[in-house]
């Protein structure tokens, strides 16, 4: 049996004349350093794993999207005068791609706080319906909960309306494909997709969905929503530490190397790569910190692959390891302990080299040389140590 796709329609074509900026709406940061609002919902529409595919309708003369960090989001400049036409001509645009009973979502693209659980309900829903025929598909909507009344121009209340039954529409709005298209045929007249689906004589179902999903239309909903992200941000925040040691011994006739620098002295570090105890420390942190094991795991010095090897190599092998799951290095901090010869004229060198080999400002990164004060190997220069703290983040 073929397998019904579910996509998603973010019209974006609008100017959001409400927000009295001079950028339309989905183009403002949420926060600074942050993502545009645009990209906060399409991320997040991306991120649920719902969709086989998600379409972004732009204007014609949209100067802004291409900016956008909109990952696997399909562009396309299907925009229209009104929200009805833009999801009207990408529907014509992608139609053909699909089948008729295949499901679209269609999402406003400023509201990027709903819910992925709620818009896995409303798949489920809008399916089930559909199978049942009970009604066509369904749409996110919120009871009210508030007092309701009518009031007229010059703010007198005029009626009382009773607020039971009463939603308040949202989206995401699921359909058929076929029956979406042929409704917005008829009736572009309309401000959301399921009334011209009603008007068409089809039925619509509602889900349930968090209060939390508003549509960011003025500024007082942009300072909301920032709030709200915010906040989930910081909840949903992962940061872990990670420890690194190493030490090697101290011998004549190998070339001395600390973090990645070569640096001129009569004895050098031995061991099976080119015994680098800084750049070690560094990657067994980043490691740890990770939870993706440790550089004796990765790189066995009873390989004869890595014999020699160039220790910044193993460490940017760890590194983009450790940054497929999704980590960032928000800092390292470093103690290496030799007895000579001077390491402090050479640090600029050495913390620019390890900033540069994981990719990350020389700010986050701090390397503090130590004598020993004549005692314990390090002391007398029978070897040298390093340890290495880093903190990750995802
Ligand atoms: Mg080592």
């Amino acid at each position: 049996m073929d397998k019904n796709h579910v996509i998603a329609v973010v019209p974006a074509a609008g100017i959001g004349s409400r927000m009295q900026a001079s950028v339309p709406k989905q183009y403002m940061r949420l926060f600074a350093g942050g993502p545009c609002i645009i990209e906060a919902t399409v991320r997040l529409l991306l991120n649920s794993g719902l969709f086989d595919a998600v379409f972004v309708a732009v204007s014609k003369d949209d100067g802004w999207i291409q900016q956008m960090d909109l990952a696997k989001a399909q562009i396309l400049r299907t925009g229209g005068q009104s929200r009805a036409h833009t999801v009207l001509q990408t529907l014509e645009a992608i139609a053909p791609q699909y089948g008729k009973n295949d499901l679209v979502l269609v999402h406003d693209a400023a509201r990027p706080l709903v819910c992925i659980e709620d818009i896995k309900s409303l798949v489920t829903k809008a399916k089930a319906v559909r199978e049942s025929s009970q009604a066509s598909g369904a749409v996110l909507a919120m009871p009210v909960s508030d007092t309701v009344k009518r009031v007229s121009p010059d703010d007198i209340v005029t009626e009382e309306v009773s607020r039971d039954g009463l939603y308040r529409i949202a989206t995401p709005q699921a359909f058929g494909i076929g029956d979406l298209l042929l409704a917005l045929r008829d009736n572009t007249s309309v401000t959301d997709e399921s009334s011209a689906m009603i008007q068409a004589g089809h039925k619509v179902a509602v889900v349930n969905c968090q209060p939390t999903n508003i549509k960011i239309t003025r500024p007082a909903d942009l300072g909301f929503a920032t709030k709200l992200i915010q906040d989930q941000q910081h909840s949903a925040m992962d940061l872990r530490v990670g420890l690194g040691y190493d030490s090697h011994r101290l011998v004549a006739g190998r070339k001395l190397i600390l973090g990645g620098v070569e640096i001129e002295h009569t004895l050098g570090l031995d061991g099976h790569s080119d015994a680098d105890v800084l750049l070690h420390a560094i990657t067994d942190a980043l490691l740890g910190a990770a939870g993706c094991g440790n550089i004796g795991i990765l790189f066995p010095d009873n390989d004869p692959a890595f014999k020699d090897a160039d220790s910044a190599k193993l460490l940017q092998a760890a590194w983009s390891k450790v940054q497929q799951d999704g980590w960032v290095l928000i800092n390292m901090d470093c103690v290496l302990v030799a007895e000579k010869p001077k390491i402090n004229p050479h640090l600029p060198a050495i913390v620019a080299n390890i900033a540069s080999l994981l990719g990350v400002d020389p700010s986050r990164i701090s390397v503090k040389p130590k004598t020993n004060e004549k005692l314990g190997f390090e002391g007398q220069q029978l070897g040298m140590s390093a340890r290495a703290v880093a903190l990750l983040q995802r």
